[in-house]
């Protein structure tokens, strides 16, 4: 961690340090190709490694090749990281896993590719975490800074990694990342100026021990953060609260509930802005696109950021107003005799289920199920209870859902998406919503959210034409 007499800039590495060292990116997905993009073209010698065999990672063993990384396939032999000075760890991968144990035990520098991005950047960082929201949020104030500025970069989960999008920057641009609890795990001197955190509920079980350690992990956002830079923090979820608590950075808070004294709050449908005894109505929540109460607290946490880079009022109002959401997050995706679909592939845990069926006002028909990562599912009992008509259930959680609620609800179980949707479809008739809302992760039956999500979406779109030709 980063004193609070050090520079604001202290990086742990910088370029030319990382340019003159061995570095063995564990973990080829998408960020950890990444940082075996930047890591070459900065000069650095670079190794990499991933459990998958060769033949699951074509073509882009023969691209690394070319760009001169040596990889170990198959698995992660210590052998192959003897002669490393650094380790670039992918978020996809565990901090137990036996090359890691072995790499801390010899002092070998662990970072993730954040950290990485971080080191690269002279950028002023935006950052924000949270259980859920952190795409949409991210999108959300790169749209309104963009509207401001055109030194505005946005990485980060949402398909751009933050080391490719930061690498180089000056000091005038602004990057707007998220940053997952497993990047955060492994950022040593990553120092964000504006910090969001938007909720910590119970997810991601499966990789850590229990809720505190993973609550814990989100407050890492904080932790080199001094008196000049800002944390956004949400005034409704009591563990942000608690890690608030302890900051000595300015702290500013959103409510969608209450009035805060240093932030953002509704009042009489409007949002308010409250900072150094100055208060403002910056825009109606009916100039708001994207639905439900969990984007309203996404906007005002927004709002919050574009305000510490003096974006002015009127242009956040036109950036909030225009922003039309993410696809696979309450996506609207087509109303067919009467009933509308709704493409949630995104929320894989049940808070972000709970926040869709919150905003629903016609009976709902909820396609759920998918692959277990250790949930708790009865926060849902009342929400189920009070819109959902029947549940439609798929993959490897059926069981588990429908023991929880076979009393809350009509329950059916269909073998694939293409069962569900026609099964929802016709339990939803005649003015209902159909919402797949899975509240588990995708990896038994699709390759990830995306991927099932427009499994969805043809689905829908070839119920459409059927309708349309007159053959349902
Ligand atoms: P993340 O990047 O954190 O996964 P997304 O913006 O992709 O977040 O949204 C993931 C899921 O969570 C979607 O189903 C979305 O509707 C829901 N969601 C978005 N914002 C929030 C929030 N503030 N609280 C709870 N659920 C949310």
């Amino acid at each position: 961690m980063i004193t609070k007499d050090m520079e604001h800039e202290v990086k742990a590495f910088t370029p030319n340090r990382l340019r003159h060292m061995k570095v063995l990116v564990v973990g080829l997905a998408r960020t950890g190709i990444a940082a075996c993009k930047v890591l070459r073209r900065l000069g650095s010698v670079v190794k990499a490694t991933d459990a998958k065999p060769a033949t699951q990672l074509q073509p882009l063993v023969g691209e690394l090749e070319d760009m001169g990384v040596a990889m170990q396939l198959g698995g992660h032999a210590i052998d192959f990281a003897q002669d490393c000075d650094l380790i670039v760890v992918s978020p996809g991968v565990p901090l137990d896993v036996p090359l890691l144990g072995w790499a801390r035990r010899n002092g070998i520098p662990i970072i993730s590719e954040v950290e990485l991005g971080w080191c690269l950047s002279n950028a002023k960082f935006v950052a924000v975490t949270g259980t859920n929201g952190k795409s949409t949020t991210v999108s959300l104030i790169g749209h309104i800074l963009r509207l401001a500025s055109d030194k505005v970069a946005v990485g980060g989960n949402i398909g751009n990694p933050v080391s490719l999008v930061a690498f180089g920057l000056d000091s005038d641009w602004v990057v707007v990342t998220e940053v997952s609890s497993f990047q955060l795990d492994t950022c040593v001197s990553f120092k964000p100026k504006v910090a969001v955190l938007l909720n910590i509920t119970p997810d991601h079980l499966d990789r850590y021990p229990n809720f505190d350690v993973y609550a814990a992990s989100k407050g890492r956002i904080f932790a080199n953060q001094l008196e000049h830079d800002v944390a956004i923090v949400n005034f409704d979820d009591p563990r942000c609260l608690t890690i608030a608590e302890g900051l000595k950075c300015n702290r500013r808070f959103f409510s969608t509930r209450c009035e805060v004294s240093q932030g953002a709050f509704v009042q009489d449908q409007s949002v308010v802005v409250r900072v150094a005894n100055q208060e403002r109505r910056v825009f109606s929540v009916k100039d708001l696109r994207i639905r439900g109460p969990h984007n309203l607290a996404n906007s005002l946490a927004a709002t919050l950021a574009a305000i510490e880079f003096d974006v002015d009022d009127n242009v956040i109002r036109k950036g909030i107003s225009q922003f039309q959401g993410l696809e696979h997050r309450m996506e609207f995706v087509d109303r067919i005799d009467g009933v509308d679909f709704i493409n949630d592939s995104k929320a894989t845990n049940p808070d972000a289920v709970m926040f869709a069926l919150e905003g629903m006002d016609k009976p709902t028909v909820l396609i759920a199920g998918g692959k277990d990562k250790g949930a708790d599912f009865s926060i849902l009992d009342p929400s189920v209870r009070a819109k959902v008509k029947a549940m439609v259930l798929i993959g490897a959680a059926k069981a588990k859902l429908r023991t929880m609620f076979k009393d809350c609800c009509q329950i059916t179980e269909a073998a694939d998406m293409e069962e569900a949707v026609k099964l929802a479809f016709e339990l939803a008739r005649p003015n209902g919503v159909v919402l797949l809302s899975p509240g588990c992760a995708s990896f038994d039956m699709f390759d990830d959210f995306e991927h099932r999500g427009r499994v969805f979406k043809e689905i829908v779109r070839g119920l459409k034409e059927r309708a349309s030709e007159g053959l349902d």
